[in-house]
């Protein structure tokens, strides 16, 4: 059968609109479409695939653990789950582990858990839960709802209640939301969907300090910052600040669908037998796979040579940038970046999309005015200069119309 850009429209629910190139094959951090045209990958998979397409490691764990055992269900505990709950735990705050196949998967666990605490400890009175405008933390309808971006939220019904939005870096927007009937603040210790957007020191300490105070969870979303994006296993390593619960996912299967909320032993303690639960959550070939990413990203090469990447990147945007003026300032961290587009090319970024794509080199946006990218931690220095020559081609593309 001859698989075509077309029956994507006759088959699909239209939901997506990918782009015309369908990719068939991936090394590294580049790709190649049917008609073996090669691309630069800067989109890594939107901050999955932190180490490229098909590195040997994994491909060796999932070729071991494919021939041992896949799937078991919760009704049996096994070996790589185990394991990857010690690291987790071995290398974060967090003292429990409870798996999950997506971002926001994890995040229904956290929101669901925050709300069993607060029951538990409080009474249900104690059922608030804030979070901030622009802030994304996934598409099932509790998520989406606590998530800042109501055209995500609306025209489902009526929404899961007691959740509300305070300006992101306003300590005073969210001061005057919260009171003691507050159980949880989700946030991003670095905003990825809604434009690449890093918390002020005084933002997130002041976050911590009022949960601190009306005895509220704080629940760091990490799906996109996590797992050495940011030059640190975890964003909020470098923060100073520690949340109650961080949601992991993206990243840490580099490409196998997993996710993970860590969280203190007596937090946890809520969750008990029967309250919550997923048929694939701790699946053994997802474990065993993420267990490897974790091995391989944890050490000091990879991390520190995200920030060796990170001012390539940042030099060779800003030498585009002197030469076209497109951009007002790169934002981000690490493999995170974010180009803000200047006044002159507001709510253009999918433009700049389009015309890398025709340069063969994938990119990302975060909104109407950030072209964001989010390679693999370990994208070869080459591969960089090469993806930024095709990135400046396409700049010139979109500023010469
Ligand atoms: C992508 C993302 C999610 C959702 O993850 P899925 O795996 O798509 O469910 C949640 N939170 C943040 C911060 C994300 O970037």
């Amino acid at each position: 059968m001859k698989v075509t850009r077309e029956l994507f429209s006759d088959v699909m629910v239209p939901n997506y609109n990918p782009a015309k190139m369908i990719p068939v094959k991936g090394k590294g951090s580049r790709v190649w479409d049917q008609d073996d045209n090669e691309y630069v990958d800067f989109a890594g998979g939107i901050a999955v695939n932190v180490l490229g397409h098909c590195h040997p490691e994994l491909v060796g764990a999932l070729k071991e653990q494919g021939e041992k055992l896949w799937h078991l269900s919760n009704v049996w505990t096994n070996e790589p789950a185990l394991r990857l709950a010690k690291k987790l735990t071995d290398l974060t705050f967090a003292d429990r582990v409870y798996y999950a196949n997506s971002g926001a998967e994890a995040n229904e666990a956290a929101l669901k858990l925050a709300r069993r605490w607060a029951l538990d400890h409080h009474g249900e009175q104690k059922n608030q839960i804030i979070s901030f405008k622009k802030g994304f933390h996934g598409r099932t309808f509790f998520t989406v709802t606590v998530g800042g971006q109501e055209a995500y939220s609306e025209g489902f019904g009526p929404k899961p209640g007691a959740v509300e939005h305070a300006e992101y870096n306003d300590l005073e927007s969210l001061k005057a939301l919260m009171s003691d009937n507050t159980c949880a603040v989700m946030m991003e210790p670095l905003q990825g969907e809604g434009g690449i957007i890093e918390p002020t020191d005084e933002f997130v300490k002041g976050v911590r300090e009022l949960c601190d105070q009306h005895n509220a969870l704080l629940i760091f979303d990490e799906v996109q910052s996590g797992v050495g994006r940011t030059g640190k296993l975890y964003a909020y390593m470098n923060l100073g600040v520690t949340p109650d619960i961080l949601t992991t996912a993206k990243s840490l299967g580099g490409g196998f669908p997993v996710g993970a909320m860590l969280t203190k032993a007596d937090i946890a303690e809520s969750l008990k037998p029967g309250t919550h639960g997923s048929t694939y959550g701790g699946n053994p070939l997802a474990c065993a796979i993420a267990e490897k990413v974790l091995d391989v990203v944890n050490t000091p090469e990879v991390l520190d040579g995200v920030k060796q990447k990170e001012q390539l990147f940042r030099d060779g945007i800003k030498a585009i940038n002197d030469k076209y003026n497109v951009f007002s300032e790169v934002r981000g961290q690490g493999m995170l970046l974010g180009c803000a587009l200047n006044d002159e090319y507001q709510g253009r970024a999918r433009d700049f999309l389009m015309a890398s794509n025709d340069q063969q080199l994938m990119v990302l946006v975060a909104g109407a005015n950030v072209v964001r990218f989010a390679p693999s931690l370990i994208i070869p220095d080459e591969d960089i200069r090469e993806g930024l020559a095709r990135f400046e081609r396409a700049v010139a593309a979109v500023v010469n119309g």
